[in-house]
């Protein structure tokens, strides 16, 4: 039994909105409840907003952004106060892994060591890039025209994210958003709202002024659809599904806002004959079951090669029917339960599915601790074909379908036969080749005998259907900032563009 066993679940006080730098009830007095996946029994309630909500706390984001002092502050000001929220986060991280354990079933041991060095690490590296969010200095036609260059924040961002990876996915979009002087509307996933109210109590210790943090609990289709066409907001920095993401762009097209999209993924996991078998297997196991299978970038289609093939089935088998389900607050737990009833069902339905159209080998049921929980065994499907709806859909659960391929051009084509393009794998003894292939796929990462592997400095993004623009690494600063020319006549005559060109020749 772990620290976490003793921390045992708590009742977490009512969650309310963050606006202005104050907590807050919805307008409306709604709430609404979150679920424990693995007791399946209510754990807080939280402030259900609205489009009012959403507009409040634009109207306070654009306030501090045009009057507050957070985006003309020095940039040595601002990074030491993202230090600071990095400090925060890791003091706090057993309250943030409980909180995730309890809203959308990570395993608390993963979070503890994958999830939240990560994190605390995105708010020090994009601190120390605020230091640098410098403009620059051009030549001209003429030396008596000066050409500066000033990198500017947007003003406010909308972020809005997904059920899984509550911290992750906001701080990769936060920790960018502010370095560059932004202000931000933060909506969470309805199903996983409690790491973000701690994010806004860590915002208000770490000293961030009143209204450059905003937090909006509440539905998608009222609070997310009343940020996506404000006119207030600058910029969308969205992960989410596909379909979702391609509703936001269409509704964000008339307020012209930038929009970043981190969205679904089908990720193929290629595993050659010359790769060590027991590594693969258990690289290919975790690709796709890690925090079980609620992962955008899991390794959700296995291409094993013939020679291999029988073998490296049965041992996947046989590991993913040895896994250990069960309370992701006890150590020993490998795959906790679904984040939500709606997920479960989904990834039942596929697992039917399957079940008709290739050879289930393992898995494939529900399960229950004590009775209760989410649980859906680590199921795997041999003998698929890349054309089949477990092979084509995200299903976003732990779920893979085994399919056989013979050399490397078959194992291209079909890992880049799909609408998606996040993650990809290549499990190979062989670094050359995997090299020379990993150029040939199209998906925005490729991880050569590993996975789940992540970095502030790596940028990190998809291809096609997967969405664009990049979190993380230095390229995400991009995303967040705009570039104004300012040109300087330094000479006792007025001068026009045309007269600049003559000068100089031209
Ligand atoms: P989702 O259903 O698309 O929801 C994402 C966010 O959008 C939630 O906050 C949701 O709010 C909100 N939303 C829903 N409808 C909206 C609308 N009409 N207008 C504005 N906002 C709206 O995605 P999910 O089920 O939470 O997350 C799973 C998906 O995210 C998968 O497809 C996965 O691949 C993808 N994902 C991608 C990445 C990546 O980096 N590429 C990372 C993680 C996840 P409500 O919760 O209130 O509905």
């Amino acid at each position: 039994m772990n620290n976490a066993t003793q921390l045992k679940r708590k009742f977490l006080p009512d969650g309310q909105l963050f606006i202005g730098g104050q907590w807050r009830n919805a307008a409306s007095g709604a709430t609404m409840p979150c679920f424990d996946p693995t007791t399946e029994e209510i754990v807080a309630t939280v402030a259900k907003g609205d489009a009012g909500d959403a507009d409040a706390a634009v109207q306070a984001a654009y306030k501090a952004f045009e009057e507050g002092p957070w985006g003309r502050m020095h940039h040595e000001e601002r990074a030491k106060i993202l230090f600071r929220i990095a400090d925060l986060l890791d003091e706090r991280a057993q309250e943030f892994a409980l909180r995730e354990a309890m809203d959308m079933g990570m395993p608390y041991r993963d979070f503890l060591s994958i999830i939240m060095p990560h994190c605390s690490g995105l708010f020090r590296f994009f601190g120390g890039l605020a230091m640098q969010m410098n403009g620059g200095y051009r030549t001209s036609y003429s030396p008596e025209i000066r050409i500066l260059t000033r990198r500017e924040p947007l003003g406010v961002v909308a972020a809005i994210t997904p059920f899984n990876f509550p911290l992750a996915l906001s701080v990769s979009k936060i920790a960018p958003a502010l370095a560059a002087g932004n202000t931000v509307v933060h909506k969470p996933a309805s199903d996983t709202p409690l790491s973000a109210l701690a994010i806004a109590q860590i915002m208000a210790d770490a000293g961030v002024p009143e209204g450059v943090y905003n937090l909006v609990t509440g539905p998608g289709g009222s609070v997310g659809d009343a940020l996506i066409t404000h006119p207030l907001v600058e910029k969308v920095a969205f992960t989410g599904s596909t379909s979702v993401g391609q509703n936001l762009i269409r509704k964000s097209a008339d307020t012209l806002k930038h929009t970043t999209m981190e969205l679904g993924g089908k990720s193929p996991n290629i595993v050659f004959a010359d790769a060590d078998l027991e590594t693969a297997v258990t690289t290919s196991f975790w690709a796709i079951f890690w925090n079980k299978g609620e992962v955008c970038v899991a390794g959700s289609r296995l291409l094993v090669e013939r020679p291999i093939y029988d073998e490296f089935v049965e041992k996947l088998a046989k590991m993913a029917s040895e896994a250990v389900l069960g309370d992701p607050l006890d150590d020993a737990t490998m795959v906790g339960p679904m984040a939500s009833k709606n997920e479960f069902d989904k990834v039942m339905e596929y697992v039917e599915d399957g079940k008709n159209t290739a050879r289930l080998i393992a898995g494939g049921e529900s399960w229950k601790l004590n009775g209760k929980g989410l649980f859906i065994q680590p199921t795997v499907f041999a003998d698929a074909t890349n054309d089949l709806k477990i092979s084509r859909e995200e299903i976003f659960g732990p779920v893979i379908p085994v399919i056989p391929f013979e050399g490397e051009d078959e194992a291209i084509r079909l890992a880049n036969q799909t609408r998606y393009g996040l993650a990809s794998g290549i499990q190979t003894g062989d670094l050359a080749k995997a090299l020379r292939l990993a150029d040939r796929i199209k998906a925005g990462t490729v991880w050569l005998n590993t996975w789940h592997q992540y970095h502030p400095n790596a940028p990190f993004g998809g291809y096609k259907m997967s969405g664009y623009g990049r979190e993380q690494g230095a390229e995400a600063l991009e995303n967040y900032t705009q570039y104004k020319t300012i040109w300087a006549n330094l000479g006792v005559h007025p001068t026009m563009s045309s007269t600049a060109h003559s000068s100089s020749g031209h």
